[in-house]
């Protein structure tokens, strides 16, 4: 079974994320669970809390089929020290703002090393600030689930080495995911076009990463070229990626029973894209 969803607002409220996911038709969904652009937010209500629960209920989602993301301010591989703390503090604070509302994983984007330190002393940074968010959330078993990117600027986690060496590098593994964006996969120069492509990609994830970690995806186009180490989403069909590559995802196990998000440009045919990847699913 696949689960595709997008990623909703949930402006006005938490509680607005199943709304409008409901409204398109969504099995699945991601979320700010407070503002991206801010460092502080305040307590989630109880009012709020409460109508978040039943709106969930009503939407019919599962609680493992939504990811959410967190703020694009976090640099957990910061090599400044009090920027990296400041990184935590937000990043555990998220997570914390999840286990409230009973999410049980937390996407993440790994970490820039800003041209300042080497790849690998920002990735031992990124695998020591997720030891500590693990130990400050020792109660839950909330997921920790790294993104790959595109490798636009100095981001890390472009590359399957990398997440591999992010995870090896943490102790407690079992609290450990990764999501796969397919626009990253493909601007990172990993080639999803061809079954052929598809599935030396997806072989070389399975012996680097660990298919095990794999909690969640992405799944939008790309325009920019293979390789282009630039992200920019494109809408499905329309960009260099094409349709073939999301055929093969709807009809590989591999991606069953976990959250596939849209970050697609346009979110009003986002409707239509999430029916349209449910018709490609071969009888
Ligand atoms: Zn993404
Ligand atoms: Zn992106």
């Amino acid at each position: 079974m696949k689960y595709v969803g997008a990623h909703v607002s949930a402006s006005g409220g938490v509680y607005n994320a199943p709304i409008n996911a409901s409204a398109i038709g969504a099995k699945a969904f991601a979320l700010f669970v407070k503002n991206q652009r801010q460092w502080k937010a305040k307590d989630l209500e109880t009012k709020v809390i409460d109508r978040w629960f039943l709106e969930l209920e009503k939407s019919g989602i599962q609680t493992k089929h939504i990811l959410p993301h967190d703020s694009y301010l976090i640099n957990l591989g910061h090599h400044v020290v009090e920027n990296r703390e400041k990184s935590l503090d937000g990043f555990i604070h998220e997570l914390k703002r999840c286990e409230i509302l009973k999410l049980d994983r937390l996407n993440f984007h790994p970490g820039s090393h800003l041209r300042k330190i080497t790849e690998d002393e920002c990735l031992t940074n990124i695998s020591e600030s997720l030891n500590r968010a693990l130990d400050a959330t020792a109660d839950s078993d909330i997921k920790l689930v790294i993104e790959n990117t595109a490798g636009q600027g100095s981001n890390l986690g472009y590359k399957f080495e990398h997440l591999a060496q992010i995870i090896d590098k943490v102790e407690d593994k079992s609290r450990m995911g990764v999501c796969i964006d397919t626009c990253h996969m493909f601007t990172a120069g990993y080639d999803i076009r061809t079954k052929e492509a598809y599935d030396k990609t997806w072989n070389d994830f399975d012996n680097i990463v660990g298919r095990q970690y794999l909690m969640g995806m992405h799944i939008n186009d790309s325009k920019p070229e293979l390789g282009s180490k630039v992200d920019r989403h494109d809408s499905l069909g329309v960009g260099k990626i094409g349709w073939d590559a999301f055929r093969f995802i709807m009809n590989d196990d591999r991606m069953d029973d976990i959250p596939l998000i849209l970050e697609t440009i346009n979110e009003d045919i986002w409707a239509e894209e999430i029916q349209a990847l449910y018709d490609l699913i071969e009888k």
